[in-house]
């Protein structure tokens, strides 16, 4: 599931390809995604200027030259794919294609159909509900450990809990949480409202380092096929302890010892890795 440093590295990709383009044509072939998709929604987009493509979390928004703004939220398995020729097959599951006045197109395929779509006036976007709720971009200067340690006060839940939750921290999903609680040295058990201080503060830290490093692998990658095709926001990428049970965390014996490695274990029907030595 794409999570702040997929989705920036697609919204750079789309930014490159679509800032400044008209959309010529939009096949839609679906009413609904996740959510039925707005009234006339092809209609609306077709002729429009892309003006800027931004992020607020995880959502994609596409600022048109009407003053309306194109949402999109990835989902479970939404992807974004640019092809040079408009006119190719389509694939299944390719659900909308932007057709752009040079001649090339963006597909959004989603085969599980958890993405979404809308069309929000730019003046409305802060209001709009999905928006509205969000925490803070853990990227942004105003995210400090003061800040996390409010949100998390008084809160009952574990902190992996706490760190997927969009309206503590926005964009951070099962991977980012397990990086950064290993780099903090938190165990992703422990009573979120008990990480303050001190904890918020190397947490904070943690966050933003394991998202900046993220963020800058996507842009390296995108060098590689911007100018070709293909599909945006995924890259290369080595976790420390996400998707590495058994095996040892950087710098500690932990596969060797008892507890055998990275552990393995299910929050909230969700997997979350971690180092039962050096997380506390
Ligand atoms: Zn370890």
């Amino acid at each position: 599931m794409p999570e702040l440093p997929e989705v920036e590295t697609i919204c750079r990709g789309l930014a490159l390809r679509l800032e400044g383009r008209r959309l010529t044509r939009v096949v839609q072939r679906r009413r609904d995604l996740r959510f039925p998709l707005p009234d006339r929604f092809a209609a609306r987009l077709t002729g429009r200027t892309v003006t800027r493509v931004a992020r607020r979390g995880k959502f994609i928004l596409a600022h048109l030259d009407d003053g309306q703004v194109l949402l999109c939220h990835l989902g479970m398995s939404g992807r974004l794919i640019i092809g040079e020729d408009a006119t190719a097959r389509p694939e299944p599951h390719d659900h909308i294609v932007f057709e752009t006045d040079d001649g090339a197109a963006v597909r959004f395929n989603d085969a599980r159909r958890f993405g979404f779509m809308d069309l929000v006036p730019a003046t409305a976007l802060a209001a709009y509900p999905r928006l509205a709720g969000l925490g803070p971009e853990p990227l942004d200067d105003g995210f400090t450990g003061a800040v996390l340690a409010a949100a998390l006060r008084g809160k009952a839940t574990s902190i992996k809990a706490a760190l997927i939750d969009q309206r503590v921290v926005a964009g951070i999903g099962n991977i980012y949480a397990s990086e950064s609680l290993f780099w903090a040295g938190l165990s992703p058990r422990r009573l979120a409202r008990t990480v303050q201080g001190g904890r918020a503060e190397r947490l904070v830290a943690a966050i933003r380092r394991v998202l900046a490093e993220a963020v800058a692998a996507g842009g390296s990658s995108l060098r590689d096929y911007v100018q070709a095709t293909g599909e945006l926001g995924y890259f290369q990428h080595r976790w420390a302890v996400y998707d590495r049970a058994g095996a040892g965390c950087p710098g500690c014996d932990c596969a060797l010892a008892r507890t055998g490695g990275v552990r393995r274990i299910v929050q909230a029907g969700r997997s979350t890795f971690y180092c039962t030595r050096r997380q506390r």
